[in-house]
């Protein structure tokens, strides 16, 4: 396991030519920027592999983001989702990046879960006026059965203003244990995809629709997604994202009111309240159907060129 981007970007190649998607991410990457790429110190923040040409807003300074607390108990088994084995067949991508390490510049989550606290309705969590009441009052939440279950509450991360969100389905195994977005192996190849795009994951806000894990990993409840989603409406008001990335079946058709397929929705850019956002298949789904993976890196560049356009 490493952090090192020479050595994630190497495995990744490999791994990629090993399955035959050599091209994957040398669409846009040219030798010189590849070389320039590996000759980065270890310690250089996490490299841009499209041309500096855009006019992203420079993030401010985040003193309040969001972070991991200490494991507590072990889940049951993932069938479906990043943490753990596929539900189906053998393993066919393996990711070896960062390996759930913090997300470099955020702070340490409180170190154990909270009992469910009082009720909040959606008025008052839509009239929250910063993240940090808002994640306060879900580290709490008991408005769904979700609430018995968890370990811990995974209410986002990421940089409080950013350009880049990313929407997901619900907390898996390793989320639930450690309260943190995408930390698993669906995770890490989320941060690669991203990274290719020239988004660093510590420059995007990555929360899911669920905040908490559903039993099993299954699918997330129409009545569990309904009483979770004024956290999530509230996080894309206050973030304020230029994009939205919206990541498997669930975080699209919530947030786009439609119950059309994964597969037929992607490939274009939708809107969100006027904000563009570009669907795509879940990580983990990409773990089970490598093939897709390349589906995701063109609609992780869609929203890197809807972006640049903006
Ligand atoms: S899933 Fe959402 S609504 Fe349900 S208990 Fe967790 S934070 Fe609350």
């Amino acid at each position: 396991m490493t952090d090192d981007p020479r050595d994630l970007l190497r495995s990744y190649l490999r791994q990629r030519a090993e399955l035959g998607e050599a091209e994957l991410v040398l669409d846009r990457l040219s030798a010189a920027e590849l070389q320039a790429l590996l000759a980065e110190q270890k310690t250089a923040p996490a490299p841009r592999l499209v041309p500096p040409s855009d006019a992203r807003r420079e993030p401010a300074a985040d003193p309040r983001r969001e972070s991991a607390p200490d494991p507590r108990r072990e889940s049951s088994p993932n069938p479906r989702r990043e943490s753990g084995p596929p539900a189906e067949g053998p393993e066919k991508v393996e990711v070896h990046v960062r390996g759930g390490a913090p997300v470099p510049g955020t702070v340490p989550h409180p170190p154990s879960p909270r009992a469910p606290a009082a009720y909040v309705s959606a008025e008052e969590i839509s009239s929250l006026p910063i993240l940090a009441d808002v994640r306060e009052i879900a580290l709490g939440c008991p408005r769904c059965g979700l609430a018995r279950t968890r370990t811990h509450v995974v209410f986002g991360e990421g940089r409080e203003n950013a350009d880049v969100m990313v929407v997901g389905e619900a907390p898996g195994q390793d989320e639930d244990r450690s309260g943190r977005p995408f930390v698993g192996r669906a995770g890490r190849l989320l941060d690669l995809v991203l990274m290719s795009a020239g988004f660093p994951r510590e420059d995007v806000y990555i929360c899911n629709v669920l905040k908490c894990r559903p039993p099993q990993n299954r699918n997330p409840q129409p009545d569990e997604v309904s009483a979770c989603s004024p956290y999530l409406l509230k996080q894309i008001e206050l973030v304020q994202p230029r994009v939205i990335l919206a990541f498997g079946t669930f975080a699209a058709q919530t947030l786009l009111g439609t119950d059309v397929s994964i597969g037929k929705l992607r490939g274009r850019t939708h809107q969100y309240q006027g904000v563009p956002l570009v669907p795509t298949y879940h990580p983990a789904a990409c773990l089970r159907h490598p093939a897709w993976v390349r589906s995701v890196w063109e609609d992780v560049q869609r929203a890197r060129d809807v972006l640049d356009a903006s």
